[in-house]
């Protein structure tokens, strides 16, 4: 069974502008028997997936990511903003509302033989993780699944996600 952690996830209105309201993780963070319990049904879900690197996408998608690969004794590969990576990389381009952004995966991270788990923290509208999605593609490597703590939705994250049939999990929708 999920967790029931909506309660520790923190909305701050009008931030990081009017008329935004931010879902706030750090709460979770903060309470050590929420945050085990999050990643200890995470373990139960991938334990017996056959993954083998789990993929955090910056910033917040790694803290999650970092425990989870621990606690399954595999591995980890960060998606970075542009310019973070020391090693030759491979790049994809996304869209945001004004302008774009960009996540990096060292280019020899993940092979043919990898099966992989993207992690978020968050699914808004899907630019970041689908760009996700492309890298692991890009590298040959196997999609698992996706998993964020969160899903919005009311914005057009998880309809994306549907239509490039694109498998997800969530542990709180708002
Ligand atoms: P998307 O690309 O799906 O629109 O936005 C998801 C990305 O933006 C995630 O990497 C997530 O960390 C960040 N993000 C957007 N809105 C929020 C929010 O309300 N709370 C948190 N914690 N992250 C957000």
């Amino acid at each position: 069974m999920k967790p029931v952690i909506t309660q520790h996830i923190r909305a701050i209105h009008d931030y990081p502008k009017a008329g935004i309201v931010f879902r706030d993780i750090t709460p979770l963070l903060a309470d050590g028997p929420a945050f085990q319990q999050t990643i200890d049904h995470l373990v139960e879900r991938y334990r017996e997936a056959g993954i083998t690197k789990v993929v955090g996408i910056e910033a917040r998608g790694f803290i999650f990511a970092t425990a989870l690969a621990y606690a399954l004794g595999i591995g980890f590969v960060p998606l970075r903003k542009p310019g973070k990576l020391p090693g030759k990389t491979l790049q994809q381009k996304y869209q945001l509302e004004y302008g774009d952004d960009a996540l990096e995966l060292h280019a020899d991270a993940l092979t043919a033989t990898d099966k992989v788990l993207i992690i978020d923290d968050l699914l808004a509208t899907g630019g970041t993780v689908l760009a996700g999605v492309a890298l692991v593609e890009q590298a040959a490597a196997q999609l698992h699944e996706c998993a964020f703590i969160i899903t919005l939705n009311d914005l057009p994250g998880v309809q994306r996600l549907n239509d490039a049939a694109i498998p997800y999990y969530t542990l709180c929708e708002f």
